[in-house]
C-alpha cells in the first residue's frame, strides 16, 4: 500500500500498517520528510493537550464527528506513550500542553523514520500526487492543508478531488495572525515584543494570553484562538478588536490606580510604568490615540481596558498555523475512506475538521492517520 503526505498523519498511516503486517511505500514531493513537524518544533511542538477527554474533543469545534472514533481509540494518553516510547520524554506544560522534553521536533522526527525504516517502510521523495489513478493499490493521502506552502503542502490536492465530485469546503486560514497596519515607529521598537498578561476581545468572546506584535500585525494564542470571530467580525464590516491591557483590574479599580500613582512631575511614559503598564502596552495607548492619549484616570482606565485596535484581515494561509475546510464528513466513512473511491482513505488536515492550537491539531492528525493507516492494511488482511 501506498501513503503520500510525510506529515504527522501520513508517518502515523505508515506505522499503523506497517505494525501489522503490511508493505508500505510513504511517498512525499519533498525531499526530506516530516518538514512541516520540524517547522512547528521551532516554536515548541505541541504533540497533544492534557484535559478531560470530553472537553479536549469539544475543541474541535468544525468537523468534531470526523475526529473524535479515532481520537476515542487514539487518546492523549496513548500519544504520549507513544511519543515516549520514541524517546521524547514528554511532559505538561503549566496551560494543559504536552511537549516533548527537548521542546523541538527534531529527536523525535529522526527516531519516528528510523522505527519506519525497522518496519520495512519505503520511503519516496521527491514524488508528487498530481491526481487520482486507477491502480488498484491501497492508499491512505495525507497531503495536508495548504498553510506554508514552503515546507509542506499547497492544497492543491483539492482540484483533483473536485474533479471526482468529492465535496471539499474550502480550505481558508486557521490559527492565523491578524493583520494591523501599525505605525514605523512602533514597529521600530516593538516588532517581535508580546503584549504579556492581556485580554483580548472580538464579537463577545474574550481570550486571554500574550499576543506578539509582528511586522504585519499581532500573532499568537488569543488571537489564534479568536480566527472564527474575526472572520465574522471581517465579514459583517466590523473589523475590530480590544485590547484589555489590565485584564486583573476592574475599570473602576484601574482608575482609582492611575489617579493613587500619578506623581506632579511624571512624564506620561513614567505615569504609566508606576500603574504597572509595560512599555509595548503604552505604545499601543499612543497609537490608538494618534499619540493623544487622556490625560484623566476615569478616561485612561476606560481606554486602558478596551483599546481598539482596527483589523484589516487575517493573515495569508501561507502563513497560517493550519487550514480549515477540507474533505466534508459526507464523503468518508468511519475510517476516513473516501466512499467515491473506495481503496483511498484519508487523513489529517485534509479533513474538514478544525481546532485551535495547543496540542489538538497533531492530535487529530496523528489520531486519524493511525486510523485511516490500520483500515487500509486490515483491508489487505480481509
Ligand atoms: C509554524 C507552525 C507551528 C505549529 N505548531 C503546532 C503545535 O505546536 N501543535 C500542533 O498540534 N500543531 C501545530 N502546527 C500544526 C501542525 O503542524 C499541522 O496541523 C500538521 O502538521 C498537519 O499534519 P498533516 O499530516 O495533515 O499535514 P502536513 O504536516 O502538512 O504534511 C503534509 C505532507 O504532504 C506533502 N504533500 C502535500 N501535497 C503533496 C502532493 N501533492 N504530493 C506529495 N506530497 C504532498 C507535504 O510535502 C507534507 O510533507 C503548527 C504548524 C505550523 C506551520
Amino acid at each position: 500500500m501506498v501513503v503520500v503526505g510525510a506529515g504527522p498523519a501520513g508517518l502515523m498511516a505508515a506505522e499503523a500498517a506497517a505494525t501489522v503486517g503490511a508493505r508500505v511505500t510513504l511517498r512525499d514531493q519533498r525531499r526530506s520528510f516530516g518538514r512541516v513537524l520540524l517547522l512547528a518544533g521551532r516554536s515548541g511542538l505541541n504533540l497533544t493537550h492534557d484535559e478531560p477527554l470530553e472537553q479536549l474533543l469539544g475543541r474541535y469545534s468544525d468537523g468534531r464527528e470526523l475526529v473524535e472514533p479515532a481520537i476515542r481509540a487514539f487518546p492523549p494518553s496513548a500519544v504520549r506513550t507513544w511519543a515516549d516510547e520514541l524517546g521524547a520524554d514528554t511532559f505538561v506544560g503549566s496551560s494543559g500542553r504536552v511537549f516533548p522534553a527537548a521542546m523541538r521536533a527534531t529527536a523525535l522526527v529522526r527516531a519516528w523514520l528510523a522505527r519506519l525504516t525497522e518496519l520495512g517502510v519505503r520511503f519516496e521523495s521527491g514524488t508528487p500526487w498530481t491526481g487520482f489513478d486507477d491502480t488498484s493499490e491501497r492508499t491512505v493521502l495525507a497531503l495536508g492543508g495548504a498553510s506554508w506552502p514552503l515546507v509542506g503542502g499547497d492544497g492543491s490536492w483539492v482540484t483533483a478531488f473536485a474533479a471526482s465530485d468529492i465535496a471539499v469546503d474550502p480550505l481558508v486560514a486557521s490559527n492565523a495572525g491578524v493583520d494591523v497596519e501599525w505605525s514605523a515607529a512602533l514597529l521600530e521598537r516593538f516588532e517581535g515584543t508580546p503584549l504579556k498578561n492581556v485580554a483580548v476581545s472580538v464579537g463577545g468572546r474574550t481570550v486571554r494570553g500574550e499576543p506578539t506584535i509582528t511586522a504585519s500585525g499581532l500573532e499568537g494564542g488569543p488571537i489564534y484562538a479568536l480566527n472564527p470571530q474575526i472572520r465574522v467580525a471581517l465579514a459583517g464590516g466590523q473589523p475590530w478588536l480590544e485590547i484589555d491591557l489590565q485584564p486583573d483590574f476592574t475599570e473602576a479599580g484601574l482608575a482609582q490606580r492611575f489617579a493613587d500613582r500619578r506623581r506632579p512631575k511624571d512624564s506620561l511614559a513614567t505615569w504609566f510604568r508606576r500603574v504597572g503598564l509595560q512599555p509595548v502596552a503604552v505604545a499601543i495607548i499612543r497609537e490608538a490615540t494618534g499619540n493623544q492619549p487622556p490625560t484623566n484616570p476615569g478616561d485612561l482606565a476606560a481606554l486602558a481596558k478596551a483599546v481598539p485596535l482596527p483589523l484589516q484581515c487575517l493573515a495569508s494561509i501561507r502563513r497560517a498555523i493550519s487550514s480549515a475546510g477540507g474533505v466534508v464528513a459526507g464523503e468518508v466513512d468511519e475510517s476516513g475512506m473516501l466512499h467515491r473511491r473506495p481503496g483511498t482513505w484519508v487523513a489529517g488536515e485534509m479533513l474538514a475538521w478544525d481546532a485551535p492550537t495547543g496540542g489538538y491539531l497533531i492530535q487529530a492528525c496523528l489520531s486519524t492517520g493511525r486510523r485511516a493507516g490500520a483500515a487500509a492494511a486490515g483491508l489487505r488482511a480481509g
